[in-house]
This record gives C-alpha cells, structure tokens and sequence, in this order.
C-alpha cells in the first residue's frame, strides 16, 4: 500500500451502521457521519479515503436494482479519481448487490470490496471494524502500482470472497457468508495472504463500462416434493415474465411428472428464459447425470453449472437489460463472464 492510495467508503446503510431504538429495542440506520465517528482508526490508515453515504441509508432487505444503479453510478463518477472502493452494506442481501455490481461493471481493473457485519460498530464485541478496516486495506493494495484485486469481491470475518460467488449463510455467526464453489480470493491473519492463483486475470485493457439497464421481469422458482401444477402454471403465466431461475434438486433433478415438462415446455415455447440451477449450496447442475433432469437438458433449458441463485437472477436482470438476442442468450448465459461459474 503507497500513501497516496485513494480510497472511496459508501456508505448504504446495514447493521454496520445502525443503532438500536431505546423504547422499541428495534435496529435502525443512522446518518454516517455518526458511523465515522466510531471508527476513528481510520485516520491511521495509510491511504486517503474519502466517504459518501446514501442519502437515507437503507437496511438492505430494502434493496432494489434502482440501488445497485446508484451505486454503480458513484462508483462511475469516482472511477478515474479513486484506486479502490469499499461498499458498506447489509448483509442480508449483499450477495446480491455483489454479484449484480460483478456484471454492471464490465472490465473494472479496480477493487470494489462489499462488507458489513453481523453486529453495528458501536457494539462492544463489534465485528465491523476488522471487517470495515481490513476491507480498505484490501482495497488500498496496490503492486507494481496496480491494484491487485481488480474485481468485485465481499470481505467477512476474515476471508475475501469473489462477490459473485458469496451466498449468506448465517444469521448469527459471525462468519455469515461461504463461497462453496470457488475459493477464498485472500485471507487476513496475522498476514495478509492473497492468492493470485484465485483472482480475475484481466486480458485486456479495454475501457470500464457501466451497465445499468436491468430487467427485473425475473422470479426464482424453488422446487420442493408436493409443489402443485396450478402453482407453477400461475408462475409461468405472469405476464411479461421473462426469465426463470429453477431451483432444482441435487445435480439439477426435477420431478419427472410429465404435465411439468409439458409446462415448462410451452413456456420456452412462448419465449421465457429459464435457468437450472441447483438449491445445494455447493456442487453443480450436471445436466443428463440423472433421469430426472435428462428431460430439462432435452427441453434446452440453460444450463447454471455451479453458479449461485443470487448470481443466476442478477445475470438474468443484465443479460435481459443488455438485450442479448434470444438465439445466443442460452450460450451467452453459459459463459462465464466475470467468474460466476465454471467455464466448462
Ligand atoms: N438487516 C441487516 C441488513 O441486511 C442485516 C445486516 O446488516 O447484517 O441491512
């Protein structure tokens, strides 16, 4: 890290910066400035950081694509002027603030680190400033005068992830998110230990782009043994539908009731996108492994391999907002395009 690293904190709101209201004992957001004042290690930090804070900070079960937009949008403004930035969030729902910010920015060459914690900083047993303060010493680290992590990544109870890989997994510990699919991008002891084997390899210099047409006309669909027709016929008939993350058994099984084929058939038919994706936290959809999902890999549905729920919907949302035809979406989505899922 070099003096003159700067960094940029936005602030969105989450526990890391709440408060807890006295006579009804319910956590809320305050105002950043206050958030600041907790933290006053930062001043010793080696590096510039400069702070920007959501107007009304949100807890993040309140986030919606127009956030992901802002966001983006301030990383934008500050791309040229800053080397790294930090996002302060919710934990709730940052893995998939993560992973839509992974596809919004198109060939980032700086690191853009989500953190939070499970307790607000000003709690005695706090872990926000180890999260928060490591966050931004990841983010400051710089060789040959270029960032190392040129992604976007989540930090939590020591370990770097690759966002679009997280999935929360813990409401209580600590340690509240995994990766199970991809290993941890670096891990903080009493050493700061990155390992570059992990990381995005950018192979190109081509120009940072910002994405941020998204199209949320998208659901998740979670099978479970007993799910009626007349729920997934209403599903599939929502109008301006269109796309589908299945969330399917195991290896990517579905039952092999033929009226659901034929359902899902008629909706590819009519144009819908729909995705396999496996609701095991790790492993991977190996389509035509088994009888049960044989069938889907024959109806053509789109294959998720090994990526994570919150990745498949965020991907859909860009990948629709993208306008991608729909003779390529099918392979366009089997791409691995900012290491998601596996390429093969
Ligand atoms: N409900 C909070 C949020 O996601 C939890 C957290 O910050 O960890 O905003």
């Amino acid at each position: 890290m070099n003096s003159k690293t700067h960094i940029l904190l936005i602030y969105t709101g989450g526990t890391i910066g709440m408060v807890k209201d006295y006579e009804s004992g319910v956590l809320r957001a305050f105002d950043f400035d206050k958030l600041s004042k907790h933290i006053p290690e930062l001043e010793q930090l080696d590096c510039r950081v400069d702070t920007v804070s959501f107007e009304s900070p949100i807890d993040s079960s309140n986030m919606n694509p127009d956030h992901w937009v802002k966001i983006a949008t301030l990383i934008e403004e500050n791309y040229e002027g800053h080397d790294g930035f930090v996002v302060l969030h919710g934990s709730d729902t940052m893995s998939y603030t993560a992973s839509a910010l992974s596809f919004m920015l198109e060939n980032l060459a700086k690191p853009v680190i989500f953190t939070g914690s499970q307790l607000p900083i000003g709690d005695l047993r706090t872990d926000a400033k180890e999260n928060l303060i490591t966050s931004i010493q990841i983010a400051a680290l710089q060789k040959k005068g270029k960032p190392v992590i040129q992604e976007v990544g989540l930090y939590f109870e020591y370990k770097l992830y690759r966002g679009n890989r997280t999935t929360k997994i813990n409401a209580e510990h600590f340690q509240a998110f995994a990766s199970l699919n991809h290993p941890p991008l670096a891990e903080s002891g009493v050493h700061l230990k990155v390992f570059d084997e992990y990381l995005m390899q950018r192979k190109n210099t081509k120009r940072f782009v910002v994405h941020k047409d998204l199209d949320a006309n998208v659901v998740i669909l979670k099978l479970f043994p007993g799910l009626n027709r007349e729920v997934i016929r209403r599903v599939l008939g929502t109008p301006n539908l269109k796309a589908l993350v299945l969330e399917t058994y195991g290896a990517g099984n579905a039952p092999t009731d033929p009226w659901l084929l034929e359902d899902l058939e008629e909706a590819l038919a009519k144009g819908l996108h729909i995705v396999n994706v496996t609701q095991c936290s790790g492993g991977s959809v190996i389509p035509g492994r088994y009888k049960t999902s044989e069938q889907l890999r024959q109806l053509q549905i789109i294959n998720g391999k090994d990526i994570t729920t919150e990745s498949a919907i965020t991907k859909l949302m860009y990948l629709l907002g993208s306008g991608v035809s729909h003779k390529l979406f099918k392979t366009v989505f089997e791409t691995s395009l900012r290491g998601e899922m596996q390429q093969k």
